[in-house]
């Protein structure tokens, strides 16, 4: 039944849309109540293999939790999300685990939006755990950040100079790091790698939670190292519970959600009127000829919707 809601909740069909929106409203009461964890990284880096043996880790305790996973890419090579439930196989079997793929749909912003209407079903589901795996293309992290609770770096130990090729942005929204595959000839260089991390982190500007980020290792394949992860995870929680930063994050990745939608749907109704869409091109073809320049453009493109 969740599987068939988040389904409805994807559809582009406009009674679709109407049936799900219902949904969602009568739901709302029943949602809220889950931890919601973001995890992301490059492809290779060990995500599924991690969110397996943290999943079962949560399922051993009697937990709910399911797996949303986006992935950017997958419109193209329809390959690693679809790969991912069978990736994660033992998860996947898992009674108290439900795995899902978002539909990716054509735009970020419909993945995102999809996202987090399966997070709040799954929440109404009774699922009190949520984990929404992302592979690290920009700015599906910076949409996943936006819609959960703890966000979750996952990153390999390099040979020597680790710091390089990472995108300090992505680190900064990080609440945890975890080096992966820290088992084998590979453990010291990851132990080596945590403390490099660790170090990096503390010269950044403490995030608005107060919350000094952490970096752990983990073996996936051993199981190690997965149980301090979660430990983590609950330390954030209640440390920004006591600070009333967990609250105020919700609230408001609440209403920058709710001014995405005003901005998607003012756009969308731009692009279906027929009048609207001739003044923007023919306001194209002037900004092409260099005779006015795009904010010009802009908002004299608005100024005459408006007065319509
Ligand atoms: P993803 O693309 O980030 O989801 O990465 P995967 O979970 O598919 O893992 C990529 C490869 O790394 C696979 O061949 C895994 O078997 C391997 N791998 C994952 N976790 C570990 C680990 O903890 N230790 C070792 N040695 N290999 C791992």
């Amino acid at each position: 039944m969740l599987a068939r809601a988040i389904t409805l909740s994807e559809s582009q069909k406009d009674s679709d849309k109407k049936l799900a929106d219902e949904l969602l409203v009568k739901l709302l009461p029943h949602t809220g109540r889950s931890l919601r964890v973001g995890i992301t990284g490059s492809p290779g880096v060990g995500k599924s293999t991690f969110i397996e043996a943290l999943g079962k880790y949560l399922t051993a305790q009697g937990k709910r939790i399911a797996v949303l996973a986006i992935d950017p890419s997958s419109e193209k090579t329809k390959g690693s999300i679809l790969g991912d439930k069978t990736r994660m196989e033992e998860l996947a079997k898992d009674p108290l685990a439900f795995i899902r793929p978002t539909a990716t749909g054509h735009k970020l912003g419909g993945v995102a939006d999809n996202t987090r209407d399966a997070i709040l079903l799954c929440e109404a589901a009774g699922f009190e755990i949520i984990l929404v795996e992302t592979v690290g293309v920009g700015q599906s992290e910076t949409a996943v950040r936006s819609m959960v609770d703890f966000f979750l770096l996952l990153q390999l130990a390099g040979a020597g100079d680790e710091l390089q090729g990472i995108k300090k942005g992505i680190m900064e929204m990080a609440d945890g790091i975890v080096i992966t595959k820290a088992d084998g000839e590979n453990e010291k260089k990851a132990k080596q790698a945590q403390t490099e991390y660790q170090h990096a982190l503390h010269l950044f500007q403490l995030a608005e939670s107060g919350w000094q980020p952490k970096v752990l290792t983990t073996s996936a394949l051993e199981k190690k190292g997965i149980e301090e992860v979660w430990k983590m995870i609950e330390a954030f929680r209640a440390f920004s519970v006591r600070n009333k930063f967990f609250q105020k994050n919700r609230e408001h990745q609440n209403l920058l959600w709710f001014h995405e939608n005003v901005d998607q749907l003012l756009k969308n109704k731009i692009f279906k009127s027929k009048t609207a869409l001739n003044k923007v091109r023919s306001i194209e073809k002037k900004i092409i000829e260099g005779k006015i320049t795009p904010s010009t453009a802009a908002s004299e493109v608005v100024k005459s919707l408006l007065m319509r």
